[in-house]
Order: structure tokens, then sequence, then C-alpha cells
């Protein structure tokens, strides 16, 4: 499968500590170590790096993750990459990707939450376990060290709610939301602030390689969308012939 990997660029101490080879070449090693093909795009101050349209229009799942460098995203890579997914292409959007403008385009709603930096524990709760992207990943998955993300969460109801997480402060967020637009699905997952490890725990490995999959198109990517006029076929008609 290829997989295109959207991730901000950056190089602050704390980042490196947590993932010395980058935050975003960790995510397409992930992805690489499960078999796929992954192609790292860094989002910088100046819009994302190395973009192509044969690299998107070969792309069965994106990855975004973005914090600081949102409204630096050039706005036809936004127009293509929400397009492709109207046309079939995965999507999965990791933590701060919330508020990413092609996050927002597709969602359709503000994305707004609450938030509090402390490290503290996050408990995420399977509340589908027969979810094919929470397979094999037990009732809960635990991590360390994470930001609170909390409700109210400015998302439309999820088509599919797979996790729920819980925080020390007792906050409790919609933290693993599929959604279904046009002919592609979308997964939101909360984990990930940049200055805890946490794509390192083998069991969030897992579920993003399992969501990776779960998005990816199960038939080809769709040409161009639009509305087509149909009367090639009408059963009333040919019967009356
Ligand atoms: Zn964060």
């Amino acid at each position: 499968m290829k997989v295109l990997v959207f991730c901000e660029k950056n190089d602050g101490a704390e980042v490196r500590a947590a993932y010395p080879e980058g935050l975003g070449e960790y995510l397409a090693q992930i992805l690489r170590d499960a078999g796929h093909t992954a192609t790292l795009l860094p989002i910088t101050a100046s819009g994302v790096e190395g973009f192509s349209d044969e690299l998107l229009n070969e792309a069965e799942v994106a990855f975004w993750w973005g914090h600081m460098y949102h409204s630096c995203v050039q706005a036809d890579i936004v127009d293509k990459v929400v397009d492709r997914v109207h046309r079939g292409m995965g999507i999965i959007f990791l933590h701060s990707a919330h508020l990413s403008q092609p996050f927002l385009r597709l969602i359709g709603t503000t994305g707004f939450l609450t938030w509090r930096e402390d490290g503290e524990r996050e408990r995420l709760w399977c509340v589908d376990p027969s979810h094919p992207i929470a397979a094999g990943l037990g009732d809960y998955i635990d991590i360390p060290q994470e930001e609170m993300y909390g409700e109210p969460f400015g998302i439309p109801t999820p088509d599919e709610l797979v996790y729920i997480g819980w925080f020390e402060g007792g906050e409790v967020f919609r933290a693993g939301c599929v959604f279904k637009r046009g002919l592609g699905k979308l997964f939101y997952f909360n984990p990930g602030h940049e200055t805890y490890p946490t794509y390192r725990i083998p069991a969030v490995r897992k579920l993003l390689v399992q969501a990776c999959e779960y998005v990816a198109p199960k038939q080809p990517v769709s040409g161009p969308l639009g509305c087509g006029h149909r009367d090639d076929f009408c059963i009333d008609r040919n019967a009356k012939k």
C-alpha cells in the first residue's frame, strides 16, 4: 500500500528526546515495518515540502500530524487532498491535526476541544471491540503520559466510535472516531503530543497500522466526481417498450 505521511517538522530538544529520528520519520517507519510504502512530506512554515500530484494520485492512505503550521499549508494541496478523500483515499488525522485545514474541510465543524498539557495518563477504552481498528488490542490501551484533550469536541457524531479516552484529571474524550466522507474513510486519533513517545507503544503502533488498513480503499480510487445525468436505464420505461 502507498501511504503519504504529512507531518510537521519539529527539531526541538524535547521532540528529539521522544523521537530521535524525527516524529514524521518515525511514523513513516511504523508503516514501512508493516510492509507498506510510506513517503514523508514535511510541513514547515513554508508549507508542505516534497508534494507532487503524482505522489498524491498514487496514495491509498494519508496520515496527517500538524500543530503550528496549519495555516502555512498551501491551499491547492488542501483542495487536492480533500478531493482525493472524497474519491476514496483513506486519511488518518493524529492529535493536533484536529485543527488542520483538510480535517476542518472534511469534518465541516469547528474541531474545538479543551486541553491541558500536564503529562497525565490517558486510558483509551475500546467501545467497539468488534471493530477492525481495535482487533487484538484488548479492553484498553494505557498511555503513561499524554496531553489531555477533553470534551466538548467540535465534531459531528462519528459514524463509528472506536475509543473513548479517559484522563487522570477526570475528563473523557472521543479519542478514536471514524467518519465516512464521500467514498473515503477518515479516522481521527487523539494521542500523540510530540514530546511524549506515545507512538512507540507497541499497542499504539499496531492500532495505527490497523487504522491504515481499515481506511484504505477497497477498490481503486475513483476519477473525478460530479453529478451525472442518467437516462441509460429505466426499468419502467424499458418495460413499456
Ligand atoms: Zn499536543
